[in-house]
């Protein structure tokens, strides 16, 4: 296949362009480098199989010969870049969501978009399954990614509705791994960064919050599950080990061996008091799931830390 990814730059979207590549299909990667980095994508280069373009997908996109599959990867998704790029953030996941769909339909290509558990909000149900329709604040500060999202999904349903296009929903929970940045905001990068410097490990609110965090390899042989299915609806794909964000950042300290202090900070506006995802739909239809527990995932992440540290 030859295959276009937006955000190919980014955490997620580097290490999709790598598996594509690894099994053989041709990648086309776009990204505007706002929040992704060619840092991610330079070892790619040097094949007759790999393409960079630098754009702003909320633009209108050509892009010459055949395209099989159109992968719309591209969003800041940190909340700490929601806070400080809010209107490219709505504007990527719904002009962007637009502008790839219109790109799918004129190449006649497979769909992806990758959507979020944002989608459930602050869930009133856990864990949150597919049919769940969530419980997201419109117009806090999240809201400008969570609506964008969830704005995304209803366009992509729009156009395989009408337009007949085949579509993946891919709802991704927390992921983490190499390639993450250093000063990215989330609660993983910022604990190993901090338990690296011997600095203050910065828990928000009292840590009993909870997350289910996914190692990227086992997302991204999920998210190739998905593309090569005929699936139309959305699946979660994600790691339902579900800990406190008090324990995540005791764990780091231990992998870390690390002098830090723990310490507590005031909670983000409209912060999800809990998370995790229902993969029944995902081990049924795609016979996938996680083969990584976070303590191997987190040991395999925090060299990329230490070294990125030391640069
Ligand atoms: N968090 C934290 N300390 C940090 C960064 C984040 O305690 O330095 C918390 C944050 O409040 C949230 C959880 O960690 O409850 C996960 O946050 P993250 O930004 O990683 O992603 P989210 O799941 O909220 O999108």
């Amino acid at each position: 296949m030859r295959v276009l990814i937006t955000g190919g730059a980014g955490f997620l979207g580097s290490h999709l362009c790598e598996h594509l590549l690894g099994k053989g299909h041709t990648v086309v990667c776009m990204d505007n480098l706002v929040t992704g980095s060619l840092d991610n994508i330079r070892h790619l280069f040097g094949g007759n199989r790999f393409f960079f373009v630098k754009q702003d997908v909320t633009q209108f996109i050509h892009y010459p010969g055949k395209i099989d599959a159109v992968m719309h990867f591209a969003s800041p998704a940190s909340p700490v870049d929601y806070l400080k790029i809010p209107i490219p953030t709505l504007k990527v996941g719904s002009l962007g969501t637009h502008k790839t769909l219109g790109l799918a339909k004129e190449k006649k290509a497979i769909f992806m978009i990758a959507s979020t558990s944002e989608v459930y909000g602050d869930p009133l149900i856990n864990p949150q399954h597919e049919k769940y329709w969530g419980n997201v604040n419109p117009v806090g500060p999240r809201g400008v990614y969570d609506e964008a999202k969830r704005f995304a999904e209803a366009m992509t349903m729009a156009y395989h509705r009408v337009h007949n296009i085949p579509v993946r929903i891919l709802r991704i929970f927390n992921t983490y791994g190499p390639r993450m940045r250093l000063h990215d905001g989330r609660a993983v990068p910022n604990f190993i960064t901090q338990a690296l410097n011997n600095k203050p490990i910065t828990v928000y609110g009292d840590g009993s919050q909870t997350r289910s965090l996914c190692y990227v390899d086992d997302l991204i042989r999920g998210i190739y599950k998905l593309l090569l299915s005929n699936i139309n609806e959305p699946v979660n794909i994600g790691n339902p080990e579900e800990i406190t964000l008090l324990e995540l950042a005791q764990t780091v300290k231990a992998l870390t061996q690390s002098r830090s202090r723990i310490v507590f900070k005031s909670l983000p506006v409209d912060d999800p008091k809990v998370r995790c995802p229902d993969i029944t739909l995902a081990k049924k239809l795609l016979k996938w799931q996680p083969q990584i527990g976070l303590k191997q995932g987190l040991s395999k992440t925090i060299p990329y830390f230490r070294k990125a540290l030391d640069k």
